[in-house]
């Protein structure tokens, strides 16, 4: 299927429906083409709202979850961002629409490359993507406004924390990775750092080491 009229309205309906209300954000989940991330049999079910399979047993993640996570972030166009958990690069090219620049990383080096080729292929020339494990962050890049986990961690990960600029927000699933985990968001203070506790979610999880592929 192609990303026609019908499927948009229908894509854009069910992300309102599930609390998307950001004008921002919708326009650019309007704009990138979420089938440009998906491989193979799966992809003329890249405008429902669920997850699917992709390469080295990810998923790329549901829809209306990856809006919310981006409105939670309230990420604005000064920010540079990190994520953790490239996966197929759709959070990140989302994130890239809204941000100054974004540096993605995933622990699966074949995933890495998929995603650095559709950036280059759909002219998104402010995201960057590293093999390696997110869980240590990016200190070379660090401080950062804005961090995304798109992984479940037990906690949030200490060098992450470390990597969050004063006033900038964290977002990540915490939690078991075979239960329901929650949606955290922190935001780092003067003194300190907040926690809210948003949603429950499902994620992959954040794994150390690298991929064997
Ligand atoms: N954001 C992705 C979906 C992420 S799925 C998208 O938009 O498609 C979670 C990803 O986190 C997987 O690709 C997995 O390989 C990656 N991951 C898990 N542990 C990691 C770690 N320690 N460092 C970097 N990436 C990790």
């Amino acid at each position: 299927m192609s990303f026609d009229a019908e499927a948009k309205m229908q894509f854009l309906f069910a992300l309102r429906s599930k609390g998307v209300t950001d004008k921002a954000i919708l326009s650019t989940m309007e704009k990138i083409d979420r089938g440009a991330f998906i491989q193979g049999y799966f992809r003329d079910r890249a405008y429902e709202d669920m997850p699917l399979p992709i390469a080295c047993g990810q998923t790329i993640s549901q829809p209306s979850v990856v809006a919310l996570m981006t409105q939670a972030l309230r990420v604005g166009p000064r920010d540079k961002v990190l994520e953790v958990g490239t996966g197929s690069g759709y959070q990140a090219a989302i994130l890239s629409l809204l941000a100054r620049r974004v540096y993605t990383v995933d622990r699966h080096r074949r995933l890495v490359i998929a995603a650095r080729e559709v950036f280059d292929r759909l002219g998104l020339a402010n995201i960057t993507v590293f093999t390696a494990d997110g869980s240590f962050g990016l200190p070379d890049q660090a401080p950062f406004d804005r961090i995304l986990v798109t992984a479940a961690a037990e906690d949030p990960p200490g060098p992450l924390l470390a990597q969050l600029k004063i006033g900038g927000i964290m977002v990540v699933p915490v939690g078991q990775s075979d239960a329901v985990q929650r949606l955290i968001r922190v935001t780092r203070t003067e003194s300190g750092f907040e926690y809210d506790e948003l949603r429950p979610v499902r994620f992959v999880p954040l794994v150390e080491g690298l991929g064997k592929d």
